[in-house]
């Protein structure tokens, strides 16, 4: 179940998050940066794949320059339709605060494989090529979830 972490977190009495649902075929591929002021501020790059939004959470915020990296944490799959939330998540709820999007428009997947991703987002912001590596587990970066996000070199 693509969306059971996500659902397993949230209580949808409360939230005015979407309850989502898998859905197929759509025009694009929507990608969806989200500027969440949660405990720590983040900003949420979203990519639609396979009928959900695989995610990551960026505590530095997307790099729109050539040479900077950035940390991106991979959260639980989002469903489609998350791409348009905005709102205040309340307190108590798994991500209490407010969620705003910064950047949306659709992308261009030029690859896609376990550990590397790149892609290029036709936003207003992120107009650039984009590349996300799966980091290696190490003391600094612990665990299984640590990407690197940072613009491609053209
Ligand atoms: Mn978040």
């Amino acid at each position: 179940m693509a969306l059971e972490d996500y659902h397993r977190r949230r209580d949808f009495n409360k939230t005015g998050e979407p309850k989502g649902a898998v859905e197929a075929g759509s025009s694009g591929l929507v990608f969806v940066v989200q500027r969440h002021d949660a405990s720590n501020l983040h900003f949420d790059l979203r990519l639609e794949r396979e009928g959900v939004l695989k995610s990551w959470a960026v505590p530095k915020g997307i790099p729109l320059e050539l040479g900077v990296r950035r940390l991106a944490v991979q959260t639980e799959d989002h469903p489609l339709d998350y791409a348009d939330f905005e709102g205040t998540i309340p307190q108590g709820e798994y991500g209490v605060g407010e969620v705003k999007i910064w950047d949306k428009g659709f992308y261009e997947l030029i690859k896609w494989v376990d550990k590397e991703i790149i892609f290029t987002p036709h936003g207003d912001k992120m107009k650039k090529t984009y590349v996300l590596i799966k980091m290696k587990s190490s003391v600094r970066f612990p665990g299984e979830d640590n990407w690197l996000l940072f613009m491609k070199k053209t």
